[in-house]
C-alpha cells in the first residue's frame, strides 16, 4: 500500500496522544520525534522533514484549543493540515488552452513511465470528452513506438509518428501540425529519455519546447526511486521549466518520500499519480485526500468519484431490475464482480475508507485479487446455460464436473457457490431496507 510505513508509525504516534485530557510539552515534543523518524524512514527529503516538524511544533505548543477537539486531535489537525500543504495545498490541475491544440509535453527518464502515462492521460482526456492525438517522438527507447501504437489502437486514438530516423525534434513539430489538420484538441508528445541526465537530453527536450510550445510539460517520474525522484524533478525543472509532475508506480511504493518531497523542494505540484499498469490507473493528485489516507482518515471522496466513473448506471438499474424478479444469476454474479474489480485492489479500495487501512493487511490473501476472479471466471464459465440460470440444481456430481472443466477443485466450486448464495441474501435484503426507508419516508 501507498505510504503503509509512514501511515503505520504516525498512527502508532497519535494512538499514544489520544485519551490524554491534556498534552504537555514534554509530549509534543515526543510526539515529534516519532513523526520526524517516520518522515525520514518514508524517505522524506531531510531538509523538508526539519522544516515540516518546527511548523508543526510551533504551532501545537501554547495552542489555544477548540471546545470541540481534544489536544490530541488538534495536534492531528495540524499535522493533516502541514502535510496537505506540503504536498501542494490544493488540486493542480492541467491547463486546457481556449486556443486548440492544447500541447502536453511528457518528459523524463527511460523506464519512469512516459509511454504507459501519456496513454493513461489520452484515456482519461477521451472521458472527458476530448479528442487527444498521441505523438511517439521516442525514438531512442527499443519498441516505444510501437507500444504507443499499441495502446493507441486500444483507445481508438491516432498516434502520429515518423519512425525513428527522424529528430523528435521534426516528429514533434509536424505532430502537432497534424494535430491542427484533423482538429485534435489535445497533443500529448511522448518524447525520448535516457537512462541519466545528460546534456544532449536536455538540449533536445529544450528544442522540442522551442518548436512544438507546449502548454504543459510534466515530468513523469518514478515514485520507487524516492529522492532520486526528486532531484530528477530539480534538474528537469532548472532546465526546461516544469509545470508539474506525474508520479508513476506510487501503488508500488510504501515509503512515499518523493510523493512528499517534490512540491517542498522543486515548486513544481504533482499533478497525477499512476497507480498501476492499466489504462484506467491514473488518478489526480489531491493533497488533502492523501494527507487523509496517511493518517488513516481515509478518503471516502476518491472512492465515491472512482465508484461513479467505473459503475455503469444502466447496468446498475438492470440488476436491480433482476433482483426484483429474483432473476440475479450466477452471470450476473460474475459481471458484477467484474464491476467491482474495475475500482481497484481490494487493499486500495479498503484505504480509502475510514479507520479500514490497517484492516486491508490483514485481509492478505483473502483479496479480490485478479487470479481470483481468473478462476471464478473459470468456474462460472465451465458451467452449463442451464446451470448459471439456476444454481439449484447443481449438485454433487455437477460440482465434480465444473471442477473439472475450471482446472479447479470441488472446494473452490462449493466457496463460489456460497459466496454467489450470500450476495443474494445480502442484496435482497438491501432491497428490503430500501423499501421500508421509501416507506418510511413516505408516512412522513
Ligand atoms: P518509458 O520508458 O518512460 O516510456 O516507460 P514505460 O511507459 O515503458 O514504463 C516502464 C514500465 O513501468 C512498464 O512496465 C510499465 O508498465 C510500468 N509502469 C508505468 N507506470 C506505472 C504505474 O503507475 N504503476 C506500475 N505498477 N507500473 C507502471
Amino acid at each position: 500500500m501507498v505510504f503503509e510505513g509512514l501511515a503505520d508509525k504516525l498512527q502508532a504516534t497519535f494512538k499514544k496522544l489520544r485519551g490524554r485530557g491534556k498534552l504537555s510539552e514534554a509530549d509534543v515534543a515526543d510526539a515529534m520525534r516519532e513523526v520526524r523518524l517516520a518522515l525520514l524512514e518514508a524517505d522524506v527529503n531531510f531538509k523538508v522533514v526539519k522544516d515540516f516538524v518546527a511548523k508543526v511544533k510551533e504551532r501545537s505548543v501554547g495552542l489555544e484549543v477548540m471546545s470541540s477537539l481534544t489536544p490530541a486531535q488538534h495536534v492531528i489537525k495540524i499535522v493533516n493540515e502541514e502535510l496537505t500543504a506540503l504536498m501542494g495545498g490544493t488540486q493542480s490541475r492541467i491547463t486546457i488552452s481556449s486556443r486548440p491544440p492544447t500541447v502536453i509535453m511528457l518528459v523524463g527518464l527511460q523506464g519512469a513511465g512516459k509511454t504507459t502515462t501519456a496513454g493513461k492521460l489520452a484515456h482519461m482526456l477521451i472521458k472527458q470528452n476530448k479528442r487527444p492525438l498521441l505523438i511517439a517522438a521516442d525514438i531512442y527507447r527499443p519498441a516505444a513506438i510501437k507500444q504507443l501504437q499499441v495502446v493507441g489502437e486500444r483507445l481508438g486514438t491516432p498516434v502520429f509518428s515518423l519512425g525513428d530516423k527522424e529528430s523528435p525534434v521534426t516528429i514533434a513539430k509536424k505532430g502537432v501540425e497534424h494535430a491542427i489538420s484533423l482538429g485534435r484538441d489535445v497533443v500529448i508528445i511522448d518524447t525520448a529519455g535516457r537512462l541519466h541526465i545528460n546534456d544532449e537530453l536536455m538540449d533536445e527536450l529544450a528544442n522540442i519546447k522551442q518548436q512544438a510550445k507546449p502548454h504543459e510539460i510534466l515530468l513523469v517520474v518514478d515514485a520507487m526511486t524516492g529522492q532520486d525522484a526528486v532531484s530528477v524533478a530539480e534538474t528537469f525543472n532548472g532546465r526546461l521549466g516544469l509545470d508539474g509532475v506525474i508520479l508513476t508506480k506510487l501503488d508500488g511504493d510504501a515509503r512515499g518520500g518523493a510523493a512528499l518531497s517534490i512540491k517542498a523542494v522543486t515548486g513544481c505540484p504533482i499533478k497525477f499519480v499512476g497507480m498501476g499498469e492499466k489504462a484506467e490507473a491514473l488518478e489526480p493528485f489531491h493533497p488533502d485526500r492523501m494527507a487523509s489516507r496517511i493518517l488513516g482518515m481515509g478518503d471516502v471522496l476518491s472512492l465515491i468519484e472512482k465508484a461513479q466513473a467505473a459503475v455503469d448506471i444502466d447496468k446498475a438499474r438492470e440488476m436491480e431490475e433482476k433482483l426484483r424478479k429474483d432473476a440475479f444469476t450466477l452471470d450476473d454474479f460474475l459481471e458484477q464482480l467484474q464491476q467491482v474489480k474495475k475500482l481497484g485492489s481490494m487493499e486500495q479500495i479498503l484505504s480509502m475508507i475510514p479507520g479500514m487501512g490497517g484492516l486491508s493487511k490483514k485481509l492478505e490473501g483473502a483479496e479480490l485479487d485478479e487470479k481470483e476472479l481468473k478462476r471464478t471466471e473459470a468456474i462460472i464459465r465451465s458451467m452449463t446455460r442451464k446451470e448459471r440460470r439456476d444454481h439449484t440444481i447443481i449438485n454433487g456430481s455437477r460440482r465434480k464436473r465444473i471442477a473439472l472443466g475450471s482446472g479447479s477443485k470441488v472446494q473452490d466450486v462449493n466457496r463460489l457457490l456460497k459466496q454467489y448464495a450470500e450476495a443474494r441474501k445480502m442484496m435482497k435484503r438491501f432491497q428490503e431496507m430500501q423499501k421500508s426507508g421509501k416507506k418510511l419516508s413516505g408516512f412522513r
